[in-house]
């Protein structure tokens, strides 16, 4: 008989059975980098209906060329199901707060940098494949970021937030155009913004040195998870750069302006900080989309923890499109922009900060054209567009709302080729990575 205590008594069975068994599959899933125990998309090539998609090191400066070359259609997005361990046990960023009278009025430039994920083992990024030299032009290591960073403090750059540097204003005819903030800094500071471009974990850094993806540890902080050059597990705050950011402005409060730390520039080409959000271009079976929204799950406390502890991020297109190139046109770009919105913009929130893949400009370098392009982008609420130059240059559009920026780019190139330019920062000499960097690319010092 089916009375009342029988019936509670198989619920609350059915209830401990569904716990235990929901337990079991995430321990097996945490248990080690079984990448792709549910795969996507099948590993097909081609039928890419946004075209081009380049997995960097891609030439983020104007004219550089797609030298990753590994024809990755990034859509075949696996990925490990570890992490996203809902942290939660309340680590609480506090910024550093100066008192009123200690702060000034800056007009002067922002100066801006940009890096990429960073090498954790230069022994597997500098080892003679074919994405070594991209590797070597684009990243930066462990022991140069440290050198950098440390660099900068003592110059005494201050990081501040892309979004505090321009705001739009509408004037009394309701036309609303970007202005240049009057930023508040601490006296003798000079403001500093940090994007980082490409922060997905995408599939080909895979086994060349990098970390994987980022989970929030059991002190409820980003740490990023990968393996060593052994295949040994490696939880991580030292070794990828978005911690390791977290981890300086800890040891060095007064390196944040009001707790801000750097932008985080993303495709959705193969999801981001190593969650495959993706979707595909050739529909998902069933099985495949409850992955997918099981990876949009996992990173949601993630880009929160990351929005508390002040990273805020950028749109960098969903396939890493050139829009120097006049192969996508409006509707091409239109579809690839709605495509980002639904797999990364829907997930990190709003952004006003558009960042150029390759650094193409749609209008090329005439930056006071404003073509069919940009006014579409610029219509869907983006309001500056960074580029990558060899100065922090940056330009308000008089007849649209919008800012046109450039950005520096500490990486294997210019510390190898540019010292001077980079002089007011750090000092390539003191900086290089001479244990590990390839002689055979040369250096000019
Ligand atoms: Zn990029």
């Amino acid at each position: 008989m089916l009375n009342r205590k029988n019936l509670r008594f198989l619920t609350i069975t059915l209830i401990i059975l569904l716990t235990l068994s929901l337990l079991l599959t995430s321990c097996k899933k945490y248990g080690r980098g079984t990448n792709g125990d549910v795969s996507q998309g099948g590993g097909g090539k081609g039928g890419q209906q946004q075209g081009e998609v380049t997995p960097p090191p891609g030439g983020e400066t104007p004219g550089g060329g797609d030298e990753d070359g590994d024809g990755q259609d990034g859509e075949d997005g696996t990925g490990g199901s570890v992490g996203g361990k809902d942290g939660g046990s309340g680590y609480v960023y506090e910024p550093y707060v100066w008192p009123e009278d200690q702060l000034v009025d800056y007009n002067g430039i922002v100066e801006h940098l940009f890096f990429h994920q960073m090498i954790a083992y230069p022994e597997l990024a500098f080892d003679g494949d074919v994405q070594e030299k991209g590797f070597d032009d684009w990243m930066v290591t462990v022991s140069e970021f440290n050198k950098i960073m440390d660099s900068l403090y003592e110059k005494g750059y201050i990081l501040v937030d892309m979004n505090d540097v321009w705001v739009e204003q509408t004037d009394a005819n309701g036309v609303a155009r970007m202005v240049k903030n009057t930023l508040r800094i601490p006296q003798g500071k000079k403001p500093l913004v940090i994007s980082i471009d490409d922060t997905c974990y995408y599939q080909s850094y895979m086994g060349n040195g990098f970390m994987e993806k980022l989970v929030i540890g059991d002190d409820g902080e980003i740490w990023a998870w990968g393996h060593d050059p052994q295949g040994n597990e490696v939880m991580t705050q030292e070794l990828d750069i978005i911690p390791a950011i977290d981890t300086f402005v800890k040891k060095h409060p007064d390196f944040s302006l009001n707790g801000a730390k750097a932008c985080l520039s993303l495709t959705g080409y193969e999801g981001i900080f190593g969650y495959r959000t993706n979707t595909d271009s050739h529909g998902l079976t069933p099985e495949q989309e409850a992955f997918r929204q099981s990876e949009i799950e996992a990173v949601k406390p993630i880009v929160e923890q990351l929005k508390k502890t002040g990273w805020y991020f950028g749109c960098h297109t969903w396939g890493h499109i050139r829009l120097d190139s006049s192969r996508y046109g409006v509707t091409g770009v239109a579809a690839d922009l709605a495509r980002w919105q639904s797999d990364v913009g829907d997930i990190v929130g709003p952004t006003k900060l558009f960042f150029y893949p390759h650094g193409g400009r749609p209008d090329g370098d005439d930056w006071h054209k404003t073509g069919e392009v940009f006014k579409y982008i610029q219509s869907l609420g983006f309001r500056v567009f960074a580029s990558v130059g060899t100065e922090s240059f940056s330009y308000i559009k008089k007849d649209i709302s919008a800012v046109i920026c450039d950005r520096l780019h500490p990486d294997g190139t210019t510390l190898r080729h540019a010292r001077d330019q980079y002089l007011q920062f750090f000092d390539a000499k003191d900086v290089f990575d001479y244990q590990w960097r390839p002689e055979k690319y040369g250096m000019d010092f």
